[in-house]
């Protein structure tokens, strides 16, 4: 065929079908007046609340997924078991003893190691960054608790998290300089007094482990306030356990024409942490590509749509389980993504290099731009970190960019709850997955570089 010069990287298969903007318009618009997303979002919240994974909760929100996607009508539905070695919260307390008591708003951080039951007690050495933390003498904080209490830029994409991030995983700097335990300004960009929990990385051979928590950004700040005009003393009690544990995986299809066409996995993560009912993170996920493909999948489509509810996302796990889980089929996988970073409006999508170019995948651009969604020339670095492992082997991804600038204020805390979904910017969420679906499921183009 002519076109196949003007390609960069792709080749187009053998069949006859083409993507169909016209069908793709009008999944899109089908979308915008579909509440199957928010009554994905509703159900999880409400009926599953918390799941961190390797608690009760987890198991009861597998069998939640099993029944959601068999009454969605998805074929094949079954669970992937993992071992799973998790962190769990047991009772947390805080509190400034001097210069006036006060009790802290925190949450202990996922793979932190317990105060023991007389707590840890001691004065608190404050870092305005963690650069300053990591520049300071090694001498500066034996006997002491550090606080690095870095505020988070509020941006659109990811990056502000990812720069602000690096300090809930410091608690090894801050053990190397000696301190007794490690407390992070919550990564947030609310001033909200509710802690934002998350996890630190695993401690590693020949650190010495130590207490490590998030506080609410008021506390916080309050403590950096006080630190300027005389010693801070601070009691902090943190209980947790580790269990070896099962986590498990879900998925289901919406089956396609043409089996050896492949398949088109997406999805997002149904653990969260605990202090919410995860609703931004990720029911939303869940909820939105669940939607995007039931929609696609009730109309005549060439490749088979997968939707995934991964297991064990925030503590890790559940990445690499899919990977090993499915090693021998990454040739068949045709592209993967992955939607976690909450229901807010899409606003970019990225494809593999070269992709916009295809004639069959050119005219999305059109069919987003009703949406206010760019078709995006850069190709994705990263399409969630549950399709990491299965990237890194091969897979091509796509990313839909989302607006994160308000994703942050409540983002592991207590207020991710369905309270804070707008049911109109979550379907012009599934709107774009679904258009986008679409013209993955029918397109002549192919990213793979795995092949048989
Ligand atoms: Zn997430």
């Amino acid at each position: 065929m002519k076109i196949r010069a003007a390609f960069l990287g792709l080749c187009l298969a053998a069949s006859a079908a083409w993507a169909d903007p016209q069908r793709a318009a009008q999944l899109r618009d089908q979308a915008l007046t579909d509440n199957t997303a928010w009554q994905v979002l509703e159900s999880l919240t409400t009926e599953v609340g918390p799941r961190p994974a390797g608690s009760p909760a987890a198991a009861r929100a597998r069998d939640w997924g099993v029944a959601k996607l068999t009454a969605l009508g998805f074929s094949n539905v079954h669970v992937e078991p993992f071992a799973k070695r998790a962190w769990l919260r047991d009772a947390e307390a805080g509190e400034i003893i001097a210069p006036f008591p006060r009790k802290l708003a925190l949450l202990g951080l996922g793979n932190s190691v317990p105060t023991g039951p007389d707590g840890v007690t001691a004065q608190v050495v404050v870092f305005a960054s963690l650069a300053e933390l990591k520049a300071a003498p090694a001498s500066c904080c034996a006997g002491k608790i550090v606080l690095v209490n870095q505020p988070m830029t509020r941006t659109q994409g990811i990056d502000g998290y990812f720069t602000a991030v690096a300090a809930r995983s410091a608690a090894p700097v801050a053990s190397a300089h000696g301190a007794v335990a490690y407390l992070v300004r919550s990564i947030s960009t609310s001033t909200a007094r509710a802690p934002h929990a998350g996890a630190m990385q695993p401690w590693k051979a020949g650190e010495r482990a130590i207490p490590a928590a998030a506080l609410g950004v008021p506390d916080a700040d309050l403590i950096a306030h006080m630190a300027m005009r005389s010693p801070v003393t601070v009691h902090l009690a943190l209980q947790s356990h580790v269990a070896d544990t099962t986590a498990w995986t879900v998925s289901g299809e919406m089956p396609g024409s043409d089996p050896k066409a492949g398949t088109i996995v997406i999805g997002g993560h149904l653990d969260s942490w605990d202090p919410g009912t995860g609703a931004i993170d990720d029911a939303s996920g869940i909820a939105i590509t669940v939607a995007a493909a039931k929609l696609v999948g009730a109309t005549p489509h060439r490749r088979t749509i997968r939707v995934v509810m991964w297991g064990s996302e925030e503590t890790d796990g559940s990445g690499p389980a899919y990977l090993a889980a499915h090693r021998n089929e990454l040739d068949s996988i045709f592209i993967a993504g992955e939607s976690d970073l909450g229901a807010d409006m899409v606003y970019g999508l990225q494809l593999p290099v070269g992709a916009w170019n295809a004639p069959d995948i050119a005219p999305l651009e059109s069919v987003l731009a009703p949406l206010k969604v760019m078709a995006r020339p850069m190709p994705p670095e990263e399409a969630g970190s549950d399709v990491e492992e299965i990237q890194g082997a091969g897979v091509p991804v796509f990313a839909l960019s989302q607006d994160a600038s308000h994703y942050f204020d409540y983002h592991h805390s207590q207020d991710d709850t369905l309270a804070i979904i707008d049911p109109e910017r979550l379907r012009q969420n599934v709107a774009a997955w679904a258009a986008t679906l679409s013209i993955l499921a029918d397109t002549n183009a192919d990213f793979r570089k795995v092949k048989k």
